[in-house]
């Protein structure tokens, strides 16, 4: 069977997070409801689509994948199914104290380590030392360890606007809100379908958490239908390449920056 490539391919093992950063592109700071994907619905989603994608990089994340007890586990079966790209763990550090046993893991399956730093606030980074303390010694103790951190505050953006305490969406010309869009290239593979970003992919669990319901500004996202495994591959093909979707007229289309509250802090959004 054909295998189709991709730049990327994103698989969130949880979805709550201890952080809370405006600008979360799985709306964590919402803390939204659902439950932590067990390797056995991992497995179940990775099939169907594993003999036929072949991501340059398949990316664990979440809200914070180190919520999920079996992280380790997923680490693993996400090697043997994508065995062929880059893989990636990507966490904001904070629990990596509870897996001693990651860095080797990590080392076993060949598999990077991104640690994303979200702010300069000063609480924050008292906490942030801890977690680099923990970078130094993982690096010192297994040579072979690719563990890098991202400062993701910098140059990040936010999908929607803040109208009396709600998202609301962009009205933008959908080729230019993809042509800065950092989320183009997250294609995300959800309840065993594949969706274009994880602004589409996430929005129904926000849509729920911060009662959008009535707000008919979001039916284009309301009505997004993710790409199904039982795609024919000239469906799967298109999927791949299309660029911009209407769904993106929703979305910014000039790359703000953002500057959030303290991710400790669970703040009024702004
Ligand atoms: S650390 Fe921040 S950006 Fe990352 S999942 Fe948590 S809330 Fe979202
Ligand atoms: S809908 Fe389009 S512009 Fe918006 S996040 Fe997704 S890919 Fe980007």
């Amino acid at each position: 069977m054909q295998r189709f490539s991709l730049p990327a391919l994103e698989y969130h093992v949880a979805h709550g997070c201890n952080l809370s950063c405006q600008q979360c592109s799985h709306y964590s700071n919402f803390h939204l409801a659902g439950k932590l994907p067990t390797v056995a619905d991992a497995e179940s989603e990775y099939s169907r689509w594993s003999h036929r994608l072949l991501p340059a990089r398949f990316a664990l994340l979440g809200g914070e994948p180190l919520l999920n007890p079996a992280i380790l586990k997923h680490i693993q079966l996400a090697r043997q199914h994508w065995n062929d790209g880059e893989l990636m763990l990507v966490t904001n550090g904070f629990f990596m104290h509870r897996f001693p046993e990651l860095p080797q893991v990590l080392v076993d399956t060949e598999c990077q380590l991104e640690i994303s730093q979200h702010g300069t606030h000063q609480d924050y980074l008292d906490r942030f030392r801890e977690v680099k303390a923990i970078v130094w010694s993982w690096r010192k103790q297994y040579p072979k360890l690719r563990i890098n951190i991202r400062k993701s505050h910098k140059g990040w953006m936010r999908q929607y606007n803040i109208v009396d305490g709600k998202p609301m969406p962009f009205k933008s010309q959908p080729d230019a809100a993809y042509r800065v869009c950092m989320q183009r290239t997250c294609t995300q593979l959800v309840k065993g379908c594949l969706a274009k970003c994880p602004a589409l992919a996430y929005w129904p669990r926000l849509e729920t958490k911060a009662r959008l319901e009535s707000i008919s500004e979001w039916d284009l996202f309301r009505d997004y239908e993710a790409c199904p495994p039982t795609a024919s591959d000239a469906e799967l093909r298109s999927f791949l390449e299309t660029k911009s979707i209407p769904q993106c007229v929703l979305c910014p289309s000039r790359r703000v920056a953002f500057r959030h509250p303290s991710p400790l802090q669970r703040s009024n959004l702004q």
